[in-house]
């Protein structure tokens, strides 16, 4: 049996907590398991004879990219996570071991490897030969100490049918607008997946709740600072430590609303900065990916459960064309209606069109960063960074959907750090055109929306197609799949300016198979 969500988070809260400065296991102040050796869930036994290196799993342990015989297990090692170099000495001697069970008695596979000065000591291991369908625990051990344990899973096999799944998906954690607490409600949750929708790191300060402390990162040292701040947060590794994830990255990852090589301020380097964003992203994150070598790096891929869903996980930020009318929200400038301007670009576009096409999936889910509804209040307002300001591109793979007539077609987002479940029609600005997908759009975990809600709740309430809309809240969305219908139940907080509060589900819509759209209340 696995143990219980709040077992489990307290062990790696408590683990966490006890590392972020020794391994004194006389530290009166720590739990009871860090203070034996032969505990096999205490997240810290050194052993006499081992190199001199304080404790290094800092950032904590994560699981990614999950095949049906196969995950990829991640850490960094990082004694001093904030400071350049992360505190290491040199390449240091990894080793890794994957159970079966919960006590950690039965290995099914291990490994070692030295670490990577190079790669900030990032460990990415690809373990292979998996059963399908199952669940495992893991762990790494580097100088004498171990670190937090983790519990992961794979995917069914492709040919099998499963009957439901259940997955988070989150986005948007900005540390200085917020503490991550609604990670403290979702590790609580039978999941067996989360998916995060992009902004994982915030390159700008807004200085609301706390402050990164350093200034904006441009270069590879900086941005792996920014990353590491992120990761030492306990809610953050604690669910990381959970279950696998899978990542779409947005524009934080880099810089506010920059798309393909145009950054947003003024940057005759913005390419050389981009290299740099996304080799910190690749080392913080499980990915089933080399590093990037340059500013240029494909991280689209899909993931299957069985026949009963296929994820689409694009990237619209680095094949985007500028965004239109200066890109600025407002009433547009001439002719934005009619811009043809790509979001996923020829290439993914076509990619995407083709796994859709020849999925034998029950759900379809294009996974992706942006907003996909019409929401620019006919014209009076428009988010040029969302699918609003790419008319043609969206419509395009609308006319697609109607065109191969695609079933149960659900379209994730997040970005716009509001929560909102709607139906898409197969004209994009046409409210009367028949219904052929969802979008469900994820609130954010710490970044801020509207205080006051009072003046766009009424303007958005006056849209059709939208079934549920909250604009000041913060959370997540829990999606609980079967093969008759879909599930998601919005959670929120009461608040991300102390690093815990009361949760609940404020909203449960359902999508029901061969029927598109929300079903009505
Ligand atoms: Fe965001
Ligand atoms: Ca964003």
């Amino acid at each position: 049996m696995r143990p219980t969500r709040r077992e489990f988070l307290l062990h790696v809260l408590a683990t966490a907590a006890a590392c972020g400065d020794n391994n004194s296991a006389g530290d009166s102040s720590t739990t009871d398991a860090n203070t034996t050796t032969d505990d096999p869930t205490t997240g810290d036994t050194p052993t006499t004879g081992e190199p001199v290196l304080a404790y290094p799993f800092t950032l904590g342990v994560a699981s990614g990219d999950p095949l049906p015989d196969s995950v990829i297990l991640w850490t960094r090692l990082a004694p001093e996570p904030l400071v350049v170099g992360g505190g290491m000495p040199g390449s240091v001697r990894v080793t890794w071991e994957v159970y079966v069970d919960e006590n950690l008695t039965t290995v099914v596979a291990s490994g070692e490897l030295d670490t990577d000065p190079a790669l900030a000591h990032a460990v990415h291991v690809e373990v292979r030969g998996l059963d399908p369908d199952r669940w495992y625990t893991y762990r790494f051990h580097a100088a004498g100490h171990s670190s937090p344990i983790g519990s992961t899973r794979t995917t069914p096999a492709l040919t099998a049918k499963p009957a439901g799944m259940r997955f988070a998906t989150a986005c948007c954690q900005d540390y200085s607008d917020g503490y991550p607490t609604p990670y403290l409600h979702m590790v609580d949750q039978q999941l067996d997946l989360v998916i995060f929708l992009g902004d994982y790191i915030y390159e700008n300060d807004d200085t609301h709740v706390r402050s990164h402390g350093t200034p904006e990162p441009r270069t590879l040292d900086e941005y792996r600072a920014r990353h590491a701040l992120y990761r030492t947060q306990p809610e953050l590794q604690a669910v990381h430590a959970r279950c696998p994830w899978v990542f779409l990255w947005d524009d934080h990852e880099v810089e506010n609303n920059y798309v393909g090589a145009n950054p947003k301020q003024p940057d005759p380097d913005f390419l050389a900065r981009r290299a740099a964003a996304y080799r910190a992203y690749y080392e913080h994150t499980p990915l089933r990916l080399p590093p990037p070598t340059g500013p240029d790096y494909q991280t689209y891929h899909a993931l299957r459960w069985g026949d009963l869903a296929e994820f689409w996980l694009v990237d619209t930020r680095q094949y985007r064309d500028d965004q239109n009318c200066g890109g600025d929200p407002g009433s547009g400038c001439d002719g934005w209606q009619d811009y043809a301007g790509q979001v996923l670009g020829a290439e993914q576009e076509a990619w995407l069109m083709q796994g859709m096409k020849a999925s034998p999936a029950v759900w379809k889910v294009l996974t992706n960063q942006i907003v996909f509804s019409t929401v620019s209040f006919g014209g009076l307002f428009v988010n040029f960074d969302q699918w609003d300001g790419y008319p043609l591109a969206r419509q395009r793979l609308l006319d697609f959907f109607a065109a191969e007539a695609l079933s149960n077609v659900v379209i994730l987002s997040g970005d716009l750090h509001v929560g909102g479940v709607a139906d898409l029609g197969q004209d994009a600005v046409d409210d009367d055109s028949p219904v052929i997908a969802a979008e469900i759009v994820t609130t954010s975990i710490s970044s801020p929306s509207l205080d006051d809600a009072s003046q766009i709740g009424p303007l958005v309430e006056g849209l059709k197609r939208i079934h549920h809309f909250d604009a000041v809240s913060r959370g997540y969305a829990l999606h609980t799949l079967t093969r008759a219908q879909w599930q998601v139940d919005c959670v929120i907080v009461d608040t991300v300016a102390e690093p815990a509060s009361a949760g609940k589900i404020d909203a449960t819509l359902h999508i029901d198979a061969g029927v598109p759209g929300i079903r009505p209340a």
